[in-house]
């Protein structure tokens, strides 16, 4: 076996390596730059100083979102608009922050989830086709049934005239009111912690009711609890599965429409 000849290639023997002219030497900033991992790791950190690692890219990934739902057919600009704004990363856990502007459903504890924003998106839309909305452009008092991680009740605050979000299980109404905390300041939003099958009779008449889970029947309150000219949008259990129904508080009564089907957490009684 013959050893290979001597390469003038690599690997390089020190006696071959040259001593560089000194006229040949790059610009001193491009040749050694030793702090620049550390910059980047500075750089890095500010951007996750913000719990959600988006940092302030966040406003540019949301507008991308809505450019996606306004393409897949989401018209109603208020809607749009909110979703725009609020930073839907801020409500769901560190671990999902990348997801957070894709159109996912994502689970928020409990064996809960939020809903994809589309569906929110849709569901929003249909509330302001409600009669009371279209002549007044918001959707004046509203009711939410499933506060979860607040994401919809922080949509419902640019859209409504005061919202009432009810939620049954303890640690999402505590959540959801950690991540409201600053938002609520400037709005007119009550957490209550409680069975929303009830609704919450207090601040009723609603013209607005949306809930985020669904059971066999609409419970009779909320119907009861929709104010003439209102809107109720809700999941609702049928035997080939659920569908998303819509009532309308009409002057001949209350007319209802079922819609597509859909798959959300199932609405249960009591507390826990
Ligand atoms: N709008 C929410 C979605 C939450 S998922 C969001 O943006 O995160 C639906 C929620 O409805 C769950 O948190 C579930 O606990 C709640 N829920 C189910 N039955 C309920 C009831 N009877 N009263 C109040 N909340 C209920």
């Amino acid at each position: 076996m013959s050893s290979p000849p001597p390469s003038s290639r690599f690997p390089l023997g020190l006696d071959r390596v040259q001593p560089r002219a000194a006229g040949a030497r790059p610009a001193a900033d491009t040749l050694l730059r030793p702090q620049r991992p550390l910059q980047q790791a500075a750089d890095d950190q500010a951007r996750q100083a913000t719990p959600s690692g988006l940092g302030l890219d966040s406003a540019a990934v949301r507008q991308r979102m809505v450019q996606r739902l306004r393409a897949g057919g989401l018209q109603c600009e208020p809607v749009l608009q909110a979703l725009a704004s609020v930073e839907r990363h801020r409500f769901v856990d560190s671990a999902l922050v990348p997801q957070a502007y894709e159109d996912t459903s994502l689970p928020i504890g409990l064996g809960q989830t939020i809903s994809k924003p589309s569906v929110v998106g849709w569901m929003l839309a249909l509330l302001f086709e409600g009669a009371s909305a279209r002549q007044r452009g918001h959707l004046g008092r509203t009711l939410e049934i499933g506060t979860g991680c607040g994401y919809q009740a922080a949509l419902l605050m640019q859209l409504a005239r005061g919202v009432v979000s009810v939620e049954r299980l303890q640690p999402l109404h505590e959540r959801a009111a950690g991540h409201l905390a600053e938002l609520r300041r400037g709005g007119d939003l009550r957490l209550v912690f409680g069975d929303g099958m009830l609704g919450h009779a207090p601040r009723a008449p609603y013209d607005s009711i949306i809930a985020a889970a669904g059971g066999e029947q609409l419970p009779a309150a909320w119907l009861s609890q929709l104010a003439p000219g209102g809107r109720l949008v809700a999941p609702v259990q049928r035997a080939q599965g659920q569908r998303l129904v819509v009532v309308d508080h009409t002057p001949q009564g209350l007319v209802s429409q079922e819609l597509e089907a859909v798959q959300f957490v199932p609405l249960k009684s009591g507390v826990a």
